[in-house]
């Protein structure tokens, strides 16, 4: 079971043949609403990879509110802990090129207005194998979030055995079992707080983000300094793959499915949401972010975010 503590975004997306410069007007092909926000997709994909999940965000008073709430729902997206707050829901404007690139603005909206976790949202986290986290809500409430998920079960967290399978944790939402593993995807990119890294259990930043927080360009040498402050690192690298690091030694590096790419505008999403899904089912590294690889590689061949992720039946087609 997965919790996901995060954004939920009204995607505005305008596809076109190469985005426009800076003072320049183009017109594009095509225009659509797609619900998005890191949070949102995140928990989509999990729940499409075969996971139980459980979304904690906010949504706006306006008319995106309710479309939001209704497509985490649609998804089988547990959404009793989405928050409805005054003024307008979260919106991301997305260019997407001829080419599968894109480029993204975030106005924050109604995330911007999360706080920490309440008792009864602590308790839903508390009931889950692994909490998904990023960086479009306020800092303070992802600190909170991570920090509070260590303190689910009591004490100090113990590391994460890699391949020892889903933790024990307290089904009832008793604070009583083991710690909920964290899994944080660093975007957008912003320095780490040691107050926060010191409560993730795996950081899954693409490759630019990881040069962002370590000012090391070379993936390889940014996974040794993220591993100087957390336990296990996925770099994703886009159409080479991801790299695999863990303070254990265990080193990897897993290559990406070969297909063509429509629009990657949620790979990374969907790769965080399946490798959450593939640890909560206890399977080892080399496993979970070889079905979190065919997940991704599966929704950068269809157009948008939380409409491109695959079902568990693609997901396992694909790797047969
Ligand atoms: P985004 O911000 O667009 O959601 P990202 O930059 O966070 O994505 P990437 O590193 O681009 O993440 O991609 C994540 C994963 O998706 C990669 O590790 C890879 O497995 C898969 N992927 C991305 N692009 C491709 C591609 N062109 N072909 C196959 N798989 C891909």
């Amino acid at each position: 079971m997965i919790s996901v503590f995060g954004s939920v975004n009204m995607d505005l997306v305008a596809y076109v043949a190469a985005a426009p410069g800076r003072g320049e007007t183009v017109t594009g092909r095509a225009f659509r609403m797609i619900p998005g926000g890191k949070g949102a997709n995140q928990a989509i994909a999990a729940a499409r990879a075969g996971a139980p999940v459980t979304f904690i965000g906010a949504v706006g008073d306006d008319a995106f509110g309710p479309r939001l709430r209704e497509t985490l729902l649609a998804a089988g997206v547990e959404v009793g802990h989405l928050r409805t707050v005054p003024g307008p829901s979260g919106i991301a404007h997305i260019v997407v090129d001829d080419e599968g690139g894109n480029s993204i603005i975030v106005v924050p909206g109604a995330n911007g207005q999360m706080t920490g976790p309440t008792e009864a949202e602590l308790a839903a986290i508390a009931r889950t194998d692994v909490l998904l986290l990023q960086l479009e809500l306020p800092l303070e409430a992802v600190v909170a979030a991570a920090r509070e998920a260590k303190t689910i079960g009591g004490g100090d967290a113990e590391p994460y055995t890699v391949g020892a399978g889903p933790r024990p944790h307290a089904r009832d939402g008793a604070r009583g079992g083991s710690p909920v593993s964290v899994i944080l995807t660093p975007a957008p990119a912003r320095p780490l707080p040691d107050e926060l890294l010191g409560a993730v259990d795996v950081l899954v930043p693409n490759e630019h983000e990881a040069a962002a927080i370590t000012g090391v360009a070379d993936p390889e040498r940014a996974l040794d300094a993220l591993l100087e402050r957390v336990p296990e690192v996925v770099i994703t690298l886009g159409a080479r793959g991801a790299l695999y690091g863990s303070r254990d030694g265990e080193r990897l590096h897993v290559p990406a499915v070969e297909v063509k790419a429509v629009d990657t505008t949620a790979a990374g999403d969907t790769f965080a949401g399946a490798l959450a899904v593939a640890r909560a089912e206890g399977r080892p590294p080399a496993q979970a972010l070889r079905f979190a690889a065919a997940a991704a590689a599966l929704s950068v061949q269809r157009e948008g975010a939380s409409t491109s992720m695959p079902s568990r039946a693609e997901i396992e087609a694909l790797l047969a």
